[in-house]
Formats: C-alpha cells, sequence, structure tokens
C-alpha cells in the first residue's frame, strides 16, 4: 500500500469506529506522529489530507515546521526545559507536559512570544511509562496551571503499555473517568474556563480501541508512515 492508501484506510476505520459508538468523527483528529521520516514523506502525507503532525524531538519539529509552517505541528515528546524555546510558538499543541516547572517556563516563553501556548496534561497509566503526572497529583497541577495565564490546559494525554488491547482500553477509559473527575472538581473549587475537552490516546496498535473510550487525538506514526506496518 502507499501513504495514501494506508491514511484513506485508517482515515475509513475512525469513521467506522465513529459510527458504531455514535460519535461525529469530526471530534476525532488523527496526527500523523512524522518522528521517523524525513520532509519528503511529510509533504506526501500533507498531499494525502494529513494536516495534523506529531513530533518528539523539539529540533525536528522546528526544522519540519519552518519547512511546512501551514501545517499543525504537535509536540508529543519528553519535554527538556532548555530545548522549549523550539517548541513554543510552533507547536500548536505540547501533549506532553507534567512539571509544573516546564509549565512555568512555557508561560514565560509564550508570555515573550504575546501567545497563548496551548498545552495537555500527560497523565503516568501507571504501567512502565515514566513519563506523565500522577493520578493523584493531577488536580494541584491543573489548579496551578490554571495561574499561568500564558499556558491553556486543553485536555489530557496518556500512553497505554504495549501488548494487551483488554489493558490499552482500560487505560484509556480510565483517562476519561479522571478528566470528567477533574471537570467536576475544578467547577466545585471555581474554575470554569478549564473545559479539558481533548483526549489524545491511541497509538497505531490502538487507535481503534481509543475512539470509544472518548479520544479526540489519536496519535498514528507507523500505521500512516512504514511500508511494512502489518495492520
Ligand atoms: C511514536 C509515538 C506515537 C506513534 O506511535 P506509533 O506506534 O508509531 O503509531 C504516538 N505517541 C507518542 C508519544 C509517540 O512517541
Amino acid at each position: 500500500m502507499t501513504l495514501e492508501q494506508r491514511y484513506a484506510a485508517i482515515e475509513k476505520d475512525v469513521r467506522a469506529s465513529c459510527e458504531a459508538c455514535g460519535r461525529d468523527s469530526r471530534e476525532v483528529t488523527i496526527v500523523g506522529v512524522s518522528k521517523t521520516v524525513d520532509l519528503d514523506a511529510v509533504e506526501e502525507a500533507i498531499a494525502a489530507g494529513v494536516h495534523d503532525f506529531g513530533e518528539n524531538r523539539p529540533e525536528e519539529l522546528a526544522r519540519k515546521y519552518e519547512a511546512f509552517p501551514g501545517e499543525r505541528w504537535h509536540f508529543i515528546g519528553n519535554i527538556q526545559s532548555r530545548k522549549l524555546s523550539s517548541v513554543v510558538g510552533r507547536a500548536c499543541l505540547i501533549h506532553s507536559l507534567y512539571t509544573l516547572s516546564h509549565a512555568e517556563k512555557i508561560d514565560r516563553l509564550a508570555c515573550g512570544l504575546g501567545i497563548v501556548q496551548d498545552v495537555l496534561i500527560e497523565v503516568n497509566d501507571g504501567e512502565e511509562n515514566k513519563q506523565g503526572v500522577q493520578p493523584d497529583e493531577l488536580f494541584e497541577l491543573l489548579m496551578e496551571c490554571n495561574r499561568l495565564s500564558n499556558v491553556r490546559v486543553c485536555g489530557l494525554m496518556t500512553m497505554a503499555a504495549r501488548g494487551s488491547l483488554a489493558e490499552a482500553r482500560a487505560t484509556f477509559s480510565d483517562l476519561r473517568i479522571l478528566r470528567d473527575t477533574m471537570r467536576d472538581k475544578l467547577a466545585r473549587n471555581g474554575v470554569d474556563d478549564m473545559p479539558l475537552h481533548e483526549l489524545s490516546m491511541g497509538m497505531s496498535d490502538d487507535y481503534l480501541e481509543a475512539i470509544p473510550q472518548g479520544a479526540t487525538m489519536v496519535r498514528v506514526g507507523r500505521a500512516i508512515f512504514s511500508d511494512d506496518y502489518a495492520r
């Protein structure tokens, strides 16, 4: 299959999955994770209809953003403080924020650019991943981010452990429940301008598990960009 055919098949699957669970497929953005490919493949993906791209290295995000500034570039990688200046202002959304010190740095950089930086908070799924805030520390982080006027928290992100689709489904369901709990708790604490509508969850192997659980963004790399990815 060509990239165009692979992407068309994923779009079709996303539509079918949305239909099966009564969701509007326009609520689900497919983020093409281009971290392993070069500009020519990005160009091919744009021609195939991909307009949201995910990168996990700041320099690479900056390079691809400069090559294709009209597309939406998502930062999905581990945050390093001294490299945030490559990301803030270029990334339409940072999916992987989970510490207050990084939130404060993003706030300062965004303030310097005169923008508000959209972010998601990455939540640890409690399995093998090291990144992400623990669920019981999320509320405090949200309240602290709420004080930062140049950071807007739009929702939550998680990564499921690889291997078991049943476990992935449970991880995704947990994230949605956590989001709903946070919404209620924020409202009770007088925070009514942090709707947390985005749930970034699901990758090549498990995005079809994430959609019925409420994913609004799926981050798909190999299934779009790899010639030998077995569907
Ligand atoms: C690489 C990566 C993806 C995409 O993974 P695939 O299995 O290639 O779809 C999604 N999210 C994050 C955070 C990644 O690092």
